[in-house]
């Protein structure tokens, strides 16, 4: 490909002497390097089943992928459909992975930490405890390499896997008792995904992994003592300030949880590339809208619990924290000991993280603390 500065290019655009297909390799595409030109149709329609770990019609990351399905059919001008399907309504939540690696859907939505049980170096592309915040994961994923990793790990499964939102820091949990040591986790069955879960089992407590819908009523019916999920509000739409009476911050598990979008690689490969193109932009358009979605309306609602429904709000003592975040660090240098792969993706993490919070030692922290005095 002809290289062109960005100046020039914007002026090509501005002046209508670059063609769309010119603009589609400039953004990226299949194979730019070998492929001179694009694959380019516009007559073959495709209908695809997405297959999500999200009950149906579910707020902000159901109805996440039903805008990504909208705008996708948009901006392809018809020339792709996908049908949305709720956790349970075609396969249950947690077997969409397999489902769209079988070829029965073409792409899915979830979190990639749900597929730790096979594929644990896959938790560091959604959630590292103690880790990185919302914007410095998509900065790692985006401009640091992290998505390159994600692409070749998801490759071995037959998958590509999109960044598809982010819930930025997460609350705690939901409890129905105090949390004033590291005995009060003693046997405590908790919803909790992830490294977060492993960390919880070091601590004596007992990690549960269930999807969205299951979690009411099995907090409900004591199959779970506790729970977390996002944050207020989310939460207070799933309503667990009916069934527990104590809401903890911060969420150390989950400091900006990313969540995904896979798609059968063969299909995405068999793609027209401009068509491949409309789907990393409303992926990444999905990315941004959900963070926004959450920011806006956390602390409302997090009012809405300590105000309206007398919700008790709770912070993590310390010496709690202080413990789990060693527990972390043992169990991540256990994973990344038994698995090569975990450890490449823990190590460009971490070397990531450790640029980031100092960028953010100057920067974000000085921000935070003068905000406190306004
Ligand atoms: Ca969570």
């Amino acid at each position: 490909m002809k290289k062109i500065s960005r100046k020039s290019f914007f002026k090509g655009l501005a002046l209508g002497t670059l063609s769309l297909p010119f603009a589609i390799r400039f953004f990226g595409g299949k194979n730019q390097a070998q492929d001179q030109t694009p694959k380019l149709s516009t007559d073959r329609i495709y209908n695809w089943k997405m297959v999500t770990t999200w009950p149906p019609n579910f707020p902000v990351t159901g109805e996440g992928c039903e805008l990504f399905a909208k705008w996708v059919e948009e901006m392809s001008a018809g020339r792709i459909r996908i049908k949305v399907y709720g956790g349970g309504e075609l396969v249950p939540a947690l077997e969409a992975f397999d489902t769209v690696r079988s070829g029965a859907a073409e792409l899915g939505s979830g979190a990639a930490y749900y597929w730790a049980g096979k594929i644990p170096a896959a938790q560091f592309f959604a959630s590292v405890p103690f880790g990185m915040n919302a914007q410095q994961i998509n900065a790692w994923m985006l401009s640091g390499g992290g998505l390159d990793l994600w692409k070749e790990l998801y490759a071995d499964y037959g998958l590509v896997p999109f960044p598809g939102g982010n819930t930025g820091v997460q609350m705690g949990g939901w409890f129905n008792r105090e949390i004033n040591s590291l005995d009060d986790l003693k046997g405590l069955k908790m919803r909790i995904p992830g490294l977060g879960g492993k960390v919880l089992e070091r601590a004596g407590g007992a990690p549960v992994l269930l999807a969205g819908g299951e979690i009411y009523p099995g907090l409900e019916r004591g199959v779970i003592d506790a729970t977390e999920w996002i944050g207020p509000y989310h939460d207070y739409l799933m309503g667990f300030h009916e069934i527990a009476r104590y809401y903890y911050a911060p969420g150390w598990h989950e400091t900006g949880s990313a969540l995904e979008f896979f798609i059968n690689k063969k299909v995405y490969d068999e793609l027209p590339s401009d068509l491949q193109t409309i789907l990393w932009a409303a992926a990444l358009r999905l990315n941004h809208w959900m963070l926004c979605e959450f920011e806006a309306k956390n602390n409302l609602y997090l009012k809405k619990l300590v105000e309206e429904e007398q919700v008790e709000l709770r912070f993590f003592p310390r010496e709690v924290l202080d413990q789990l975040r060693l527990y972390t660090t043992e169990i991540i240098e256990e994973l990344t000991d038994r698995d090569p792969f975990a450890k490449r993706v823990y190590d460009s993490y971490r070397s990531f993280r450790k640029a980031a919070a100092q960028w953010s030692e100057l920067t974000e922290k000085p921000f935070y603390d003068l905000l406190q005095t306004i």
